[in-house]
């Protein structure tokens, strides 16, 4: 993942602006920066969901703006709404963004969501309704949604905010097998959650990059 020179203005105010960084294949690069710094805009803009105003940045090759219908393949999102359907049970939800991704057998299918699920010690709140859960359970399974295809890309906007310790334990431990096959970008304004989980680090302030740094120098 690469972005040059990456801005986005709304009016005089730039949410980000020059932003160039290359992400490593398998790395796990943490976000970091105050309320306001332009972490969110970053991640919206790499999940295609915002337009940037000027600059470029590609995924595995393609270019954000070109090649917009290969790039959401590619990547799995994590915002700060859910996008879970609160009326269908969590597994209704994760069986359905199974069979839009192009998984048709049920036994897949189960045995998917129940290695998935184990992962985040919930399985058995698998038959609940979403908008039954407490939020801390819905962010475990709005992660699992996420990477249920197994993307490339993992971008997630404060994924650890909301979670008990025992959740943020999870998540790390996620992170960690799931940078296996993937790569992992998330944002953080926990200065030392970033330090823990993150291979490399860039500090956002005012929407510029003002540091990056390898996690424990
Ligand atoms: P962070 O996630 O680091 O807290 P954001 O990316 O949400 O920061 O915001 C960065 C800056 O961009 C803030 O000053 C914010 O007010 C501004 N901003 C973000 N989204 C919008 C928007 N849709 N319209 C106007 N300003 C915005
Ligand atoms: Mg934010």
């Amino acid at each position: 993942m690469k972005t040059s020179n990456l801005s986005k203005s709304y009016g005089d105010i730039f949410a980000i602006r020059d932003v160039s960084i290359e992400i490593n294949q398998g790395e796990i690069f943490g976000l970091m920066g105050p309320n306001g710094a332009g972490k969110s805009t970053l991640i919206r803009i790499l999940s295609t969901l915002t337009k940037s105003s000027s600059g470029e940045a590609s995924i595995f090759g393609y270019n954000l703006r070109k090649d917009q219908r290969q790039v959401k393949k590619l990547i799995g999102i994590v915002l700060h709404h859910n996008l879970l359907y609160d009326e269908l049970t969590a597994k209704e939800n994760l069986s359905y963004y199974l069979r839009l991704y192009g998984f048709r057998n049920k036994e897949t299918i189960e045995k998917i969501i129940f290695e998935k699920t184990s992962q985040f010690n919930i399985v058995d709140r698998v038959e609940d309704q979403i908008g039954t859960l407490s939020s801390g359970q819905r962010k475990r399974f709005d992660i699992i949604r996420a990477t249920i295809h197994n993307p490339k890309l993992l971008l997630l906007d404060e994924p650890f905010s909301g979670l008990d310790r025992q959740g943020i334990a999870q998540l790390k431990d996620f992170f960690n097998s799931t940078k296996k096959n993937s790569t992992i970008l998330f944002s953080t304004h926990n200065q030392q959650i970033g330090e823990e989980v993150s291979d490399r680090i860039a500090t956002l302030e005012k929407g510029r990059i003002i540091e990056t740094k390898t996690s424990g120098d």
